[in-house]
């Protein structure tokens, strides 16, 4: 069973098949390709996941760095096993790597197989009457929703797991934590549940009211735990009830499908616009731009609900969604800067870093995405924080100079000059 973005015991499909057919050797690859993509918070997070893991499994999860085309096949053959499960994977890279896997595998006489994904419906599966994808996310989310899931299986139970992991098959430590400043959520599955149980006991039934308050508890924070699969949203889908608050939950995990299906269909929008028309836009590249950038990414721009959440990414890796969006808005609108330098950054520090949310949500923000949001609607940032944080608790919080007003950096820019510039530029493009 080689584990990736699936870190858990619980509702687990292809770990339910791979102990059906015999014993099985739990693996994961540190692929040093995503060691160096990642930031310090993601690996530490993944780390202690993996560590929880190894505990579930009684300490029989084998770890291997090196490349999955070379490694996998490896231990394949040192177990004499005759099939891989894995869940599938469809983000680009993901699945480049997989046929790299199965072939090498195929040469060493053993099988990959894909049994589930980390959706509740795997992308590529929901489409229009004519067979194309979706661009838009209601109609989307309608046929999502019909389309439905199973429900979730139990864990293994300890006795019916036929191991055969370490100590007998070598493995290598899980690495230590790398340096990290941020304070993390708790990991594994224990960690992800009991912050499940905190927010289904309250904030849950005031989701849809609450949810966009970056200074209230008021969203689940399950984000990482789906990253790495510690949960299946089909365990959250079953922990709903049919309620409005409930309902909008369900349809923020769309979102989540609707982005890894987007991204299935087009992996060229990983880092590419997917209005190529936007292509066009002026951007700020030069040495200015570069020096505007670093003080977005230090949180010093001189709007606190921006700096906020920018400091919230260093100091815990997460940051609120709305925050997520003002920020976002900020860097392309306000700076003119391109959306990919932004979405680097987040990947770095985001401990739920994915590439088709990121990317997506950034091109949501950037106007150059999904069509929901076009560009010439720009977030101004003080009637944000206005709305959203409306005692500035949160801005308080994280930008502690406020309250004494000395050592806070005056606005870098003037925010209405910046949006007539933005739309001046748009306007250029398509001459509206
Ligand atoms: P909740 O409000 O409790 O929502 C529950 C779950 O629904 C989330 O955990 C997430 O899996 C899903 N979800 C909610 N909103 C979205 C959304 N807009 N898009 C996709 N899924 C969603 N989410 C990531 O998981 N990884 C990212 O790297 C990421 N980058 C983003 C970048 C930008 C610029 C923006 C605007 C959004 C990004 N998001 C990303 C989406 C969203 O901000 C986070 O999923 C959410 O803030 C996580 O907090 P939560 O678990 O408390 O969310």
């Amino acid at each position: 069973m080689w584990f990736r973005r699936d870190l858990r015991l619980a509702d687990n499909p292809a770990l339910a098949a791979a102990l059906a057919e015999g014993t099985v050797t739990p693996l994961f690859v540190l692929d040093p390709l995503f060691l160096r993509r990642a930031g310090a918070p993601r690996l530490a997070f993944m780390y202690r996941c993996l560590r929880e893991l190894d505990a579930a499994l009684g300490g029989a999860l084998v770890v291997r760095t090196g490349d999955p085309v070379t490694v996998v096949p490896a231990v394949a053959r040192e177990v004499g096993a005759a099939a891989v499960f894995a869940a599938g994977d469809f983000a680009p890279y993901g699945m480049a790597r997989d046929r790299g896997v199965a072939d090498a595998l195929r040469d060493a006489g053993a099988t990959l197989r894909h049994v589930g994904s980390p959706y509740a419906v795997d992308p590529g599966t929901v489409r229009k009457d004519n067979g194309t994808q979706y661009l838009v996310f209601t109609p989307f989310s309608k046929v999502w929703l019909a389309h439905g899931w199973s429900a979730p299986i139990e864990a293994p139970r300890a006795s019916a797991m036929r191991l055969r992991g370490a100590p007998d098959v070598p493995t290598e430590r899980i690495p230590d934590d790398p340096e990290v400043a941020a304070t993390l959520p708790p990991a594994g599955e224990r960690g992800a549940w009991a912050r499940w149980e905190t927010f289904a006991a309250d904030a849950i039934d005031r989701y849809r009211d609450e949810r966009n308050r970056p200074d209230l508890d008021g969203c689940s924070r399950m984000s990482p735990y789906l990253r790495f699969g510690v949960v299946h949203p089909r365990q959250l889908l079953a922990e709903l009830r049919p309620d409005r608050h409930h309902d909008h939950y369900r349809s923020e995990l769309c979102w989540r499908e609707f982005y890894a299906d987007v991204l299935f269909h087009q992996p060229h929008t990983a880092w590419r616009n997917l209005q190529s028309k936007m292509d066009a836009l002026p951007l700020d590249t030069d040495e200015r731009a570069r020096a505007r950038f670093d003080v977005w990414c230090e949180g010093r721009t001189g709007f606190p609900i921006v700096d906020a959440g920018m400091r919230e990414l260093r100091a815990t890796g997460w940051m609120h969604n709305r925050v997520r969006m003002i920020v976002a808005s900020f860097l392309v609108k306000d700076l003119h800067l391109p959306w990919q330098w932004g979405a680097r950054h987040f990947m770095r520090h985001l401990v739920d870093g994915d590439i088709a949310s990121n990317n997506h949500g950034w091109q949501w923000t950037a106007g150059t995405g999904t069509d929901a949001a076009p560009y010439f609607r720009v977030f101004n940032p003080e009637m944000q924080a206005e709305k959203f944080d409306p005692d500035g608790a949160y801005r308080r919080a994280w930008v502690p100079e406020l309250d004494d007003a000395l050592g806070y950096p005056a606005p870098m820019v003037d925010h209405a000059t910046e949006r007539a510039e933005a739309l001046a530029r748009y306007k250029r493009v398509t001459g509206k």
